[in-house]
């Protein structure tokens, strides 16, 4: 059964791309009976006991890493330089709380660095800091004090300071890295619900590294699983905010999204009606989404060898590539379940459709 202290560990696990070590230690501490391999790109894959290499394979995609930071360098007075690892706005990480992983894998706080208004220039005022002149502040005075005494080098990895806290009374919960933590959280408890099941067809979870910086770690998985299908888990961006609710794709509270297009990938649409179906079926709220910018790991998969038909499913996180995220726990659980329901209603007819020889 889905659990939100899964959740929790998740999003509490520091990820940045490239350094998904701790998010993986989490997995591994919740695979249970499934068997668990790493490899080089540090992208997990999860396989059940009863996996039979004759059968199709569904390949069920989530990513491990999250937007973070990498110290670039070291200043005179012990400020760090920064680069982005994934998207951020300036405003949205100025003044706040960060930790920089030192040589002995310890997380030290620091707060990026804001110009107090006392000393903001009338141009600064109005249009804003650059994202190049913010700086990781650990509390130190002098560079040396950075290296030796917080044990801080070039190339550590920055994520943000947050822990998550569950809203019992409206099943909400906060904290960070619900991109992509929800989808890792649905990957594992859609392969232990199915876990006891006779299926035609192989569920093996796929954990990829690196998908804020290029879908890099898909590119992988998808080579190494080879599957026939897949589904792809995300914390979606919620548009709760940005948006009016005529337009919204993805409201917080309203069901797991089903993403029919963004810029990576174009949806098949037999994946799309089996999930309809499923929806009616089983009374799972569902909310459409055609995107015009943004991408997920589909992007990738869906081209992988002779080209594979992708569904990806997204749980409604607000505030995405920021420190705090509101999600509902109960979007979580309906898009457990309609992967669960849409996975068990696979039959021939739907595994014969999408190959066809013509006379
Ligand atoms: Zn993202």
């Amino acid at each position: 059964m889905t659990d939100v202290k899964l959740i929790e560990e998740l999003s509490n696990a520091y990820g940045a791309p490239g350094f998904e070590d701790d998010v993986i230690d989490v997995v591994i501490k919740h695979k249970g009976n499934l068997k668990a391999t790493r490899d080089n790109l540090k992208n997990l894959y999860l396989y059940p006991e009863n996996y039979d290499a004759s059968k199709p394979t569904i390949m069920l995609d989530a990513h491990l890493d999250e937007v973070a930071f990498i110290v670039s360098y070291i200043d005179s007075n012990g400020l760090l330089g920064i680069e982005m690892l994934g998207r951020w706005e300036w405003y949205n990480v100025s003044a706040h709380l960060f930790k920089v992983r030192n040589k002995d894998g310890e997380y030290v706080k620091g707060i990026i660095g804001s110009k107090p208004p006392h000393f903001l220039t009338p141009d600064e005022r109005e249009n804003g800091l650059k994202m190049a002149d913010l700086k990781v502040d650990v509390g130190a005075t002098s560079r040396e004090e950075v290296m030796e005494s917080f044990g801080i080098e070039v190339g550590a990895p920055i994520v943000p300071c947050v822990e998550f806290e569950y809203n019992e009374t409206n099943s909400t919960m906060l904290g960070k890295a619900f991109d992509n933590r929800l989808g890792c959280a649905a990957v594992i408890d859609t392969l232990k619900a199915l876990e006891k099941e006779d299926l035609p067809v192989n569920v093996v979870g796929a954990l990829a590294s690196q998908e804020e910086v290029g879908l890099r770690g898909a590119t992988v998985t998808a080579h190494r699983v080879d599957p026939t299908f897949a589904i792809v888990f995300e914390g979606t961006p919620s548009d709760d905010y940005a948006k009016p609710v005529e337009q919204s794709q993805a409201r917080m509270g309203y069901g797991p999204q089903v993403r029919h297009k963004d810029s990576s990938y174009i949806a098949n649409e037999d994946w799309i009606k089996l999930v309809k179906k499923v929806s009616t079926d089983k009374a799972i709220p569902i909310q459409h989404a055609v995107r015009e910018g943004g991408g997920t790991n589909a992007g990738r998969i869906h081209l992988n060898k002779t080209g594979v038909p992708v569904l990806v499913l997204g749980v409604p996180s607000r505030y995405a590539h920021t420190h705090h995220l509101f999600a509902s726990f109960k979007d979580y659980e309906q898009t457990v379940k309609l992967a669960v329901e849409s996975i068990k209603a696979i039959d021939d007819s739907f595994l014969n459709q999408f190959e066809v020889e013509y006379d």
